[in-house]
Formats: C-alpha cells, structure tokens, sequence
C-alpha cells in the first residue's frame, strides 16, 4: 500500500492510496504517519475511508521524524565519480529533520551557495525499532520505502571544514515521497531501477542492484551504534550522474526543474528558487 501525508506544511494529515489510485483520508484511524501508528499500517483498509478531494500539497510521508541517517558513497560507480575510494564500512552522517521537505515543494538556494547538487536514493523508514539486529532479521522493522533527494550544497559540504552535514541540512534539502510504500508491495529492495532528470535531461540512472552494502546490512549496521525509532528515515546512498562528478561540474540554478524516481516508489519533482 501507498500512504502519504497531504495538507500545508506542518499541518499534514494522513492518507492512503486507494485501489483506483485515488486519496483517502486515514484521520479516524490515526493521528498521523508515525511513530507506533507505523507498525499497523497493514491493518488499513483504504476503501472504507473518506476520499480527499482536489490535489492537495503533499507533504513528507512519514511524521515525527527524530533522526535522518545518510550513507555516503553507497553505489561502487558513485565512489568512482567523486574520485574517493569504496569505504570497508558505510560512511554515515547526519541531515537535520528542518531539511525534510514534501516531494514537490521547491528546492531553495541558500544565500552564498554556489554548489546545490541533486542525489536520487532509496528512503527507509524504520517501523519498529531496531538495536542490535541481525542483516537477516533486519528488513522486518522496515514501514515502507521512498524516493529521498539527498540535495547537497558541495561547497558547504567539503570546502568549509568539518562535517558533511554543513552541506546537507539546508532548508528544504530533503524532499521525500510522493508516498510511503510497504514493503509486500516492494518486494525486493535490492532490484529497484531509479533515475533522476534536471530540465528533462537525464542526470543519473542506477539501480540499487550495485549498491555496496544492502538495505538489510545498513540496517543492522546502525542498530549497533544507536536505536533505530519508528519514524527513523535512512537515505541508503546514490547511483552516478550528481553534478559534482560532471565534467565540468554542474549545479542547480534557480528555475530548474529536478525530477527524481525509484521503481515502484513514484516520481517526485522539484523547481529550484532563490532562497528568502
Ligand atoms: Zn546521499
């Protein structure tokens, strides 16, 4: 099932994807698309709810997010692109929750960045939490899947010293969804085609088929370091074709138009403005 979460920034109310393809409005069964209300998301039966009328803004798919975990240089192509060597273990760093933005609400341009780059990847949202589990028991605290643009400002992240974070956590520098989609209809999460286009012009294509640690070994990784919460987002790396490892490089500017998908996951699509 596809579930997703519409309304105004910060007042977003759940929904579901019904069989038509159609929204409904999931508020009488639950608050919103988080927390323990994650672990139940098989009991919905789309059908019997209220459909919501119009096209309403979507907002992120998944509520009360309290952390953002990001792996860095996940695909063996990408590493090769950004001229830094495969990593023995993922690499792992933070993006701020404030980044996190509905799939297509606007990409801004932080005032004196030069550098905003794009990154399609596979979104895990955690549904049950995790501390110390197995590779093969990892997958079953999975809620579901989604498109995450991973956008980065290059020179905020590796030309100002510290942590790549800097570059990452910008407002509005993580658009995720259109929905939350659950797992039985993934399937496997390893056989997933995305692609990503800037103004119509593809920019990446990858699958994450070559990524070099799996969704499962990621997951079971981090739950060894910290518990993983419901709500819990990871961005699981990205394939080829960013802007840094253009040759020459290329970045945002405003007016484009990012269009972002993963297989199954739906299309998210972003105009990039000045930021105020
Ligand atoms: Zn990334």
């Amino acid at each position: 099932m596809k579930f997703l979460r519409y309304g105004p920034p910060g007042e977003e109310r759940p929904g579901v994807v019904d069989q038509d393809g159609r929204m409904r409005d999931l508020s009488d069964m639950m608050s919103d698309l988080s927390g323990a209300n994650l672990a139940r998301l098989g009991r919905v039966n789309p059908e019997n709810l209220p459909r919501v009328e119009g096209a309403p803004r979507l907002g992120p798919p998944v509520g009360g997010v309290g952390k953002v975990l990001c792996i860095g240089l996940n695909y063996s192509d990408h590493a090769a692109e950004s001229g830094m060597a495969a990593p023995d273990e993922p690499i792992l760093f933070l993006k701020a929750t404030s980044a996190l933005s509905g799939p297509n609400d606007p990409i801004p341009i932080p005032k004196g960045a030069g550098k905003v780059d794009w990154e399609v990847e596979l979104g895990v949202v955690i549904g049950r939490a995790a501390k110390y589990v197995s590779v093969e028991q990892a997958l079953s605290h999975v809620a579901g899947y989604c498109v995450f643009n991973d956008v980065s400002e290059r020179a905020f992240q590796l030309e100002r010293g510290g942590q790549w974070t800097k570059g990452k956590s910008c407002d509005g520098f993580g658009p995720v969804g259109p929905w939350l989609v659950t797992p039985d209809e993934v399937g496997d999460p390893q056989r997933l085609a995305m692609d990503l286009t800037v103004n119509g012009e593809v920019m990446q294509t990858g699958a994450t088929t070559t990524m070099i640690f799996s969704v499962a070994q990621i997951i079971s990784y981090l739950s060894r370091m910290m518990t993983l919460h419901p709500g819990d987002i990871i961005a699981t790396g990205t394939p080829p074709g960013v802007g840094m490892g253009k040759s020459p490089q290329r970045y945002l500017k405003p007016g484009d138009i990012v269009e972002a998908s993963v297989e199954g996951l739906g299309r998210q699509k972003q105009v990039v403005e000045a930021d105020r």
